[in-house]
């Protein structure tokens, strides 16, 4: 398993991020929609950085906090939240960037 320091990576790789809360609540985001979120709005997709911007749901339900994951993990699995997927012309041009 190569391992991903990007959503790009995650996404190029077919890998769900899943986001993991201390509450025990989890979601698995599809890469390619996280990727591209987070492309559109030129933000830091470094994973660090992306755990930083998501929060819990359940949490945020609860207490009305927003509770940061305690960590991103690559997983094979489905994903429970696809967010809108980026055109597959423009995805192409970046993976051809990519392996470049
Ligand atoms: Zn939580």
């Amino acid at each position: 398993m190569k391992l991903a320091t990007c959503l790009f990576e995650a996404a190029a790789w077919h890998y769900g991020v899943k986001a993991i809360c201390q509450c025990g609540h989890a979601a698995i985001f599809d890469p390619h929609g996280l990727w591209y979120h987070f492309h559109r709005h030129g933000m830091d997709e470094r994973l660090g950085r992306v755990r930083e911007k998501l929060w819990c749901r359940e949490c945020g339900r609860r207490h009305g906090k927003r509770v940061r994951p305690v960590k991103l993990e690559m997983v094979r699995e489905m994903p429970s939240i696809t967010l809108p997927l980026p055109d597959q012309r423009e995805w192409k041009r970046v993976v051809n960037r990519f392996r470049g």
